[in-house]
């Protein structure tokens, strides 16, 4: 029989035989008495993997490079003396292959009677038993014990090491297979651990013994998934049951955009520990320390089991649940919260909504959906909204973070949405990320570019404001200031048109109105820029050259790009330098937003936006209202709605008096706390729909209790358009239902059913409506799901968009010019605050700040400050500031460090306690009309003791 290999590591290195299809100078050998034919290079190891005959071994991990060790994997090669490690042993024409004779028999098993000498064999007690492979071959060569005796790691001398929150290292288990060392450099690029010793005294350490915190580690985990015995466990699961007891169902991660694949194992309706495929998934074996370790959250205590109905009390004073970290307790609009059956609960939200609707029309009623939602959810609320309030008032937090790309990449190329695919860019020859701090925001991209550049060579351009971590990889750091991307993208494209380096034949045949583009570029000469940006010339010049002559060079960028009253101008401008470039509808390239909630690309895909129904239809289209009204039956507005904050700011005038709001916590995520919370205090009527009582919550009248994401099933769009299968793990606790459910449940009691079955049933209705989901069912989103557009059933979905086309027919070149941002320092406010996100917590905390390992790793908010400001101000390490803006007063612990320039501030919004949001300015995006979260003008001095006692009572 014959065997064809394609798509094989040489080596280890997958890569370099992607595509791969010259079938004459495949290498015949045989293994086993089995013909088999496969690429050069490949090793004997993965030639026998095809012919269906597994090879044992123990420190070969398929993703990382062999270091053929262990010696269990070697097999006797006809004419050779010794036998070889298949691991690493290259095929070549007519070899002969023999892979269990009794000589290779015999040298495995005294090479596992070797490493068990040096290996406690506490299987009893292991957690790792029935997953471990070292157990496995023990069995399997009936090996109880070894013949040999090792003076060490058998005899339990190295101390277990506990101290960090997420994994237990037990050296005593460890065979030195070197997999977690490799798996660290080579998938993680961390290198937090290595060997330490020689001889019996051997192990795998950190540099001088530090516990993990303290190295460069980032809790991946992947060093335990690698680690083929019990060396390393998870924290959390031990002594919670064995391998075999667990319940493995696989699901997608609730946290930020890249969409990674969660295997959630659970015993007795427990979630115990979280792993991830090493194949067919967006992150390929990795995740990140929150997809790891940070979903314990919907086990905690504090979750939301019944409804809850504010009720006022003699004294006006709060009441509900204990605080929790991040959370608040009681309701802070006075009155307390009493448990309700969801009979009397939804009975209350339907009367006074119906109340109001009647009163002042549908026009006061506003709901926010969710990005944590699923598509199935977000689809039946913005329909809700529509056809059952009669409202257009219907938006969600991509208001916040990226409607200013839905708005500029659709008027330029005629689709808001990343226009690449994340495996892509492993091969682009350039990478340009800007106002992305990746590594941090959505990690499992960041280890693709960081891929890209240290296994492919590609080239990395970072421009940012700070000293992000992708910078330690980059070719070029552009430290722009604050605000001035525009003038600094148009300073790349005038050295790119006045050097020639443009792409003529993409301009000319691709796109429109270059002319009056180029009018306006050519004024950015270098010089000028410089003075702007702060950014100096050379270093514009070389980013323009090094961008422009890659074969394929590929932009990504998030919020520090779009959350400015430039927002939409930003994203045209770098519309304009893909174009500009021939930069798009390639492999490898494109302009990429990584979007930052797991769902946020979807929720717009599905319409929770205002003036826009599923699949992006605008809803002042006579056509598109028709369409909907005769689908849902339903009388529809044709007039689109208002915006997050238009929502907010309008409960002071009246314009809206009512509430729903699903999974969304404006209180903290909002800019400009003190006037939200002012807003939130005028509503009339406020529902809030979610998993735990959030700060929003607390001005609610009526709380529902929502599934976490966990607890039902559905859909997530994550960043690269691609739609995935959410799977139900576990049931919701107490009487939490779906979002879709309580949604169909209040329709019908405001006389229009929504009466779903099943998510399944959703999405075929989704598919009906909107043509980017045309060819969407769940059956068909099994395994890898399908990238939109993915028009109809026989469509296999869209790695990248504009191919030979772009959406709207020619890309749009758009003139664009600085704007200063809304509000700049000056002498009385002389710093500029920019905001973002860390690796350890997310948006406002809701999940990760209830989640006791990721606590204890970041429990405070901080404000990162340079040197010499820090000097001036009299500030060190540790010491409390006290922040100031014309909106409002945070503290938070001061962090000197070079990574902000000098000027400039950094805070995260995710501590209530020190929440940036206080400060950001709330003015918006003419367009986009998204704030401008990541400048503001702010003073700093040091806290006075009061408040740092303030602080400190705010945290606990
Ligand atoms: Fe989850 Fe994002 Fe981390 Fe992946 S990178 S595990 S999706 S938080």
């Amino acid at each position: 029989m014959r065997y064809v290999l394609l798509n094989l590591p040489i080596r280890g290195n997958r890569s370099q035989l992607e595509g791969y299809r010259d079938m004459r100078e495949l290498v015949k050998l045989t293994i086993d008495g089995q013909e088999v034919r496969v690429q050069p290079g490949v090793t004997i190891y993965w030639a026998a993997k095809a012919a269906g005959i597994e090879i044992p071994h123990l420190c070969y991990g398929e993703d990382i490079h062999p270091l053929s060790s262990c010696r269990l994997c070697v097999v006797e090669v006809e004419g050779m003396k010794n036998l070889a490690a298949s691991c690493t042993y290259p095929v070549s024409a007519g070899m002969v292959v023999r892979t269990t004779t009794e000589r290779v028999q015999k040298a495995r098993r005294l090479n596992l009677e070797l490493i068990l000498s040096d290996h406690d064999v506490s299987c009893i007690t292991c957690e790792k038993s029935g997953s471990c492979s070292l157990e496995k071959y023990a069995y399997e060569f009936g090996i109880s014990e070894s013949i040999f005796t090792g003076p060490d790691r058998a005899k339990n001398v190295f101390p277990i090491k506990e101290e960090n929150p997420f994994i237990v290292r037990d050296y005593n288990k460890c065979i030195l297979c070197g997999r977690c060392v490799l798996a660290c450099s080579e998938l993680q690029f961390d290198s937090a651990i290595d060997y330490a010793d020689r001889g019996f005294k051997a192990h795998i350490s950190t540099a001088f013994d530090r516990p993990l915190q303290d190295t460069p580690c980032e809790f991946c985990g992947r060093c335990i998934s690698v680690c083929p015995v019990g060396a390393l466990t998870e924290k959390e699961r031990v002594k919670k049951g064995r391998e075999w007891e667990f319940e493995v169902t696989s699901t997608i991660c609730p946290y930020c955009g890249c969409g990674c694949t969660l295997e959630m194992h659970t015993k007795d309706g427990k979630l115990i520990k979280v792993t991830t495929p090493a194949k067919g998934t967006v992150s390929k074996g990795n995740l990140c320390v929150k997809g790891k370790f940070g979903i314990y959250y919907i086990n905690h205590p504090e979750r939301l089991t019944t409804p809850l109905i504010r009720k006022a009390t003699k004294s006006g004073a709060s009441g509900g649940k204990p605080a929790a970290k991040g959370g608040t307790s009681g309701a802070a609009k006075g009155g307390e919260f009493v448990e309700a059956s969801w009979d009397e609960a939804l009975d209350l939200v339907a009367k006074r909504l119906r109340e109001i609707k009647d009163k002042h029309g549908p026009g006061v009623i506003g709901g926010l959906s969710s990005a944590k939602c699923t598509n199935e959810e977000n689809y039946v609320f913005q329909k809700f909204m529509r056809a059952v309030i009669g409202t257009n008032n219907v938006d969600h937090c991509a208001r916040l973070c990226h409607s200013s790309t839905v708005a500029g990449l659709a008027k330029a190329f005629g689709s808001g949405a990343m226009t690449n695919s994340i495996t892509e860019l492993r091969f682009a020859d350039c990478i340009f990320v800007t106002g992305s701090n990746t590594t941090e925001a959505h990690p499992i991209i960041g280890l693709e570019i960081k891929a890209a550049v240290k296994k492919n060579g590609a080239t990395l351009i970072v421009a940012d404001p700070r000293e992000i971590d992708l910078v330690g990889v980059a070719a070029l750091h552009l430290r722009q200031r604050s605000g001035t991307d525009v003038a600094l993208f148009n300073g790349m494209m005038q050295v790119i048109l006045s050097e020639g380096l443009e792409d003529k034949d993409f301009i000319e045949k691709r796109t429109e109105d270059f002319e009056k583009f180029k009018a306006v570029v050519m004024q950015y000469t270098p010089e000028k820029v410089e003075k702007i940006t702060g950014v100096p010339k050379e270093k514009i010049i070389q980013a323009a050259r090094l961008y422009a002559r890659a074969g394929s060079a590929s932009i990504i960028y998030s919020m520090g790009i779009t959350q400015h009253t430039t927002g939409t101008d930003n994203v045209l401008s770098l519309a304009n330098l893909a174009m500009v470039t021939g930069n798009v509808g390639k492999k490898s390239t494109g302009v990429n937003p990584l979007r930052g909630q797991n769902n946020v690309q979807g929720a717009c895909d599905l319409g929770a936006l205002p003036n826009v129904y599923p699949g992006y239809q605008q809803v002042a289209n006579p056509q598109v209202k028709e369409k909907f009204e005769k689908a849902w039956q339903a009388s529809l507005s044709p007039v689109p709605g208002l915006t997050v904050v238009e929502m907010l700011h309008g409960t002071e005038d009246g314009k809206i008096r009512a509430m729903y709001t699903m999974g969304e916590n404006p209180f903290l995520s909002d800019p400009n706390i003190n006037r939200v919370k002012k807003d939130l205090e005028a509503l009339e009527f406020l529902v809030v729909q979610d998993i735990f009582l959030s700060d929003t919550a607390q001005y609610a009248d009526v709380v529902l209790p929502a599934a976490s994401f966990a607890e039902k099933d559905g859909t997530f769009t994550n960043t690269e358009r691609r739609v995935q299968l959410l799977r139900k793990v576990l049931d919701p606790p107490g009487k939490a239902k779906a979002d879709w459910q309580i949604l169909g449940e209040l329709a019908a009691r405001l006389g229009y059913p929504m009466s779903y079955t099943s998510t399944a049933e959703i999405m075929e209705e989704i598919a009906g409506l909107t043509p980017i989901y045309g060819g969407m069912s769940l059956n068909r989103l099994q395994g890898f799901g399908l990238q939109w557009p993915c028009p109809d059933r026989e469509h296999p979905g869209t790695p990248y968009l504009h191919k030979g086309m772009f959406s709207r027919g020619r890309g749009l070149f758009n003139p664009v010019e600085y704007i200063p941002p809304a509000e700049e320092p000056d002498a009385e406010y002389p710093l500029l605050l920019t905001t973002g996100r860390i690796l350890y917590h997310f948006h406002t905390g809701t999940m990760s700040r209830r989640v006791d390992g990721l606590h204890a790793i970041r429990p405070d908010g901080f404000v990162e400050i340079h040197p010499d400001d820090a000097a001036v101000l009299k500030l060190s390490d540790g010491d409390m500031a006290q922040i100031t803006s014309r909106r409002g007063t945070v503290t938070a612990k001061t962090v000197v460090t070079e990574r902000s320039r000098p000027g400039t501030v950094f805070m995260t919004f995710h501590y209530r306690e020190a929440a940036a949001n206080i400060l950001t300015n709330d003015a918006l995006d003419p367009v986009a009309k998204i704030p401008e979260f990541k400048v503001c003008a702010v003073k700093v001095k040091k806290a006075s003791a009061g408040k740092k006692k303030e602080a400190v009572k705010a945290r606990t």
